[in-house]
């Protein structure tokens, strides 16, 4: 019995860390499949020695002091998982970058936190390179797949770029050189108040900005999700989500350790692989994104897995439609348990409960948050049914925007004597205390889960010739849920000579593929406030109304 009453509000947040969470679990089942990566076990006793090993390499060889900031640029791999735990020995602050970012957007990470040295997947690594010219950007451990020999074409799904052989530069360093030190780290002195990752977010105003988690912070919803879904040392989950994003990081990769679990790791979404592994892992649990879900229902195959080791699926980062949800129950028999949270509160403040969910629903606060709706105007508390902004405070809110003393001020409301965090976000809680999104108050794209900021879209498309202004917005679509729209003004000299396809092909070139506009419009002019500013809600309702 993990937990005897999941709808009771409290929970003691264990002061042990991340790291503990790992050597905890593994004294107690040091041969048990800690990860099962395409066919290929690594077992806890492995995990640990490995992580080990490099964060004595970071130590002694590279100097990696405690609170250093270390980038991490990976898809998911057992080397990531490595990489996180060997920073997190070594008391560094992990700062999980997109896979899919630029050179310009790594450029930004490494400026904003002064990194010196990163740890990079094979097939990334060259995006970091040109960077160690003009940042403080030093050195780059470069994480080769093939070290660990995988099974023999495991179900034949490996994607490419994991068996691919590579060069590594000269000056950069070999994930097997970096092991084969076998460098033993200083005894572990990491605390629950250290910070342990700095997840990037660009909040409700647009610049991109790192959240500071402890690893109190992350524990809260590490523990918290442990108990919320019954994940018992039998669960065998499956990993789809990114770990560098919060939801994949606590609930597909911290959680299933904490609990003594075996993760089914996934490096790329795979609708196909997805249900095969369910079968022939037996998977118990699965975090995902309301768009995995959809395109692994919409499956044709789907019909020829066993998909009955099943016990609990849920996720959060964009609604889930209902007809999903329902579709869901008809083909396993369980319900959507959907939740909610943000980068700035490392994943979830809400969930539904399991023996209770509602569709479309962001459940009820989870342990211990203290979760209000005011009107964002005059900071007056609203009652039920009433829709205004949510305002959190719980012990997985993060200690503020690294280096933004202005967007930490803006961010957070005194109510009751409490500090809440200001989530942007429009909801409205029912009699039962559920709570359900109406609206945003942010400019942000939630398009299939990756969050697009116009601003940041916008100074890129400043930057074509023949834009002379540029406005971003969301529409409406029916994979992504929401996807990206831009309406242009061109320079007088440009009419007639660009079309809206050139510029949406030029823009592919210049920005990560879930950011570029999918759609654009030529306007002659945006309407705009007496000082000159873009009305963009008045061009955000043209849209949808032109949908409807
Ligand atoms: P991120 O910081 O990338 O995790 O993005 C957080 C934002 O995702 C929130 O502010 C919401 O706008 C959105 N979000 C998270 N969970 C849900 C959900 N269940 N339904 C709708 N939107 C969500």
């Amino acid at each position: 019995t993990f937990w005897p009453n999941r709808l009771s509000k409290t929970l003691t947040v264990p002061e042990t860390t991340l790291y503990d969470n790992l050597t905890i679990t593994a004294k107690k089942y040091p041969n048990k499949a800690a990860i099962t990566y395409y066919g290929q076990t690594f077992t806890y006793e492995q995990l640990v020695t490995e992580a080990d090993s490099l964060a004595g390499y970071l130590e002694k060889e590279l100097g990696v002091k405690k609170g250093e900031k270390v980038l991490l640029l990976m898809q998911n791999s057992p080397q990531y998982m490595i990489s996180f735990f060997a920073l997190l020995r070594v008391q560094a602050a992990v700062v999980p970058i997109n896979p899919m970012s630029t050179t310009d957007d790594l450029a930004f990470y490494v400026r904003d936190c002064n990194i010196k040295q990163a740890l990079a997947g094979q097939e990334l690594h060259h995006k970091l390179t040109p960077l160690k010219k003009d940042t403080s950007l030093e050195r780059i451990i470069v994480a080769t797949y093939s070290e660990y020999t995988l099974a023999e074409n495991a179900l034949g799904e490996i994607p490419p770029e994991v068996i691919a052989p590579v060069n590594v530069p000269d000056d950069d360093i070999e994930w097997k050189d970096a092991l084969s030190a076998k460098q033993t780290p200083s005894p572990y002195k990491g605390k629950s108040e250290d910070v342990a990752v700095i997840p990037y977010t660009s909040g409700t105003t647009g610049l991109p900005k790192g959240c500071i988690h402890t690893n109190r912070t992350v524990q809260a919803n590490a523990t918290g999700a442990y108990h919320w879904m019954n994940v018992t040392p039998d669960a065998v989950a499956l990993a789809t989500l990114p770990f560098f994003h919060v939801t994949g990081l606590v609930h597909s990769l911290l959680t299933p350790i904490t609990a003594g679990g075996t993760i089914v790791l996934l490096t790329r979404w795979d609708r196909d692989y997805a249900a095969k592994a369910i079968d022939k892992y037996g998977c118990s649990h699965w975090i995902n994104i309301s768009t995995m879900l959809i395109d692994f229902l919409s499956n044709p195959n789907l019909a020829n897995y066993d998909l009955s080791s099943l016990q609990a699926i849920g996720g959060g980062g964009a609604p889930l439609p209902e007809a999903v949800g329902e579709q869901l129950y008809e083909r396993t028999g369980l319900r959507y348990i959907e939740g909610y949270g943000l980068s700035e509160t490392i994943s979830h403040t809400h969930f539904n409960p399991p023996d209770r969910p509602k569709l479309q629903c962001l459940g009820i606060p989870s342990f211990d948050v203290d979760a209000r709706v005011i009107d964002p105007a005059t900071g007056e508390v609203l009652g039920i049914d009433e829709e205004g902004e949510l305002i959190v405070n719980g012990p997985q809110v993060f200690k503020g925007y690294y280096n933004r003393e202005e967007d930490n001020r803006d961010s957070h409301i005194q109510v009751d004597g409490k500090e809440f965090f200001r989530t942007g976000d429009i909801v409205k809680m029912d009699e039962e205390g559920y709570f359900f999104i109406v609206d945003r108050l942010k400019r942000m794209i939630n398009a299939a889960g990756y969050k697009v900021w116009p601003t940041e879209v916008e100074s890129i498309l400043y930057k074509h010739p023949a834009v002379q202004q540029a406005c971003v917005v969301r529409a409406p679509d029916e994979k992504r849920g929401e996807t990206v729209k831009a309406f242009v003004v061109l320079n007088d000299d440009a009419i007639g000579k660009v079309t809206e396809d050139e510029i949406i092909e030029w823009s592919k070139e210049q920005m990560a593929a879930y950011k570029y506009p999918r759609i654009l419009e030529f306007t002659d002019s945006f309407p705009t406030t007496s000082s000159g500013k873009v009305l963009w809600r008045e061009l955000q309702k043209k849209t949808a109304d032109q949908l409807q």
